[in-house]
């Protein structure tokens, strides 16, 4: 059964301390973690990706909340080596060829970023929601290293959060974004549109996941796992 949000970020900083990180993209989810930690009187680390290719409203995001908030966020980067090769050898606009190379530019950009991050901590807090789209709908509030401490907030959960304790809210939403992730891959929603429709709208058949929370499965893995054999050689 679910627990309250703040009593789950509570348990995790109390059970991890310095193992424990927050890892954001500053959507409006993320933000409110941090805020929570703050109201509680938790500091935890607070870990976010800079892929190369954010929008610079969320490069400001992080001024933001480091000054809102007085903690530094830690800022990773991926490899500079393997982007040059993927570059060199795909093109740096190859996520609008295809599905894999979507996949491939998120796993180098993003997923490989992460996980040479995670053996620094024991466990992380994400903001999923399980209402966020259909494959988020099974998402635990804690799952192995993963927490998910809003895993059963609605949307309206977030708005009343946000308002009554005045969050910083990534400007972007706005100007109709409802997920916000990389410039070239995120766009505001048109009416009647889904949650994620933002993301890769491009693709007739992608899940709209960028493989941090969700790895692809089956023919999609073997093609991405070719194609980064590609890019980072045969350790893929
Ligand atoms: S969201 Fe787009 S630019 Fe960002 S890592 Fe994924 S494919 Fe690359």
């Amino acid at each position: 059964m679910d627990r309250p949000a703040e009593q789950v970020l509570q348990w995790a900083v109390a059970t991890f301390a310095q193992r424990f990180a927050i890892v954001t993209s500053f959507q409006k989810e993320g933000t409110i973690l941090i805020d929570m930690a703050a109201r509680l009187g938790l500091a935890p680390r607070v870990v976010t990706i800079d892929t190369g290719r954010l929008p610079a409203e969320t490069l400001r995001m992080i001024d933001s909340v480091e000054a809102r908030y007085g903690l530094p966020v830690d800022v990773l980067r991926p490899a500079e080596s393997e982007v040059e090769t993927m570059v060199t050898r795909f093109g740096s606009e190859l996520f609008r060829e295809s599905v894999a190379q979507r996949k491939l530019c998120c796993q180098v950009r993003k997923v490989r970023t992460l996980d040479r991050f995670l053996p620094e901590v024991d466990a992380y807090a994400v903001g999923l929601r399980r209402g966020q789209s259909e494959s988020r709908e099974n998402v635990e509030q804690i799952d192995g290293a993963k927490i998910s401490p809003l895993a059963a907030w609605n949307a309206s959960d977030v708005e009343e959060y946000l308002v009554k304790h005045n969050v910083p809210v990534h400007p972007l939403y706005a100007q109709g974004y409802t997920t916000i992730g990389c410039a070239p891959c995120s766009r505001a929603v048109r009416d009647g549109e889904q949650l994620r429709a933002g993301r890769w709208w491009w693709e007739v058949e992608g899940d709209k996941e960028c493989g941090l929370h969700f790895s692809p499965e089956g023919k999609m893995e073997r093609t991405v796992d070719v194609l980064l054999r590609d890019v980072i050689g045969t350790n893929a």
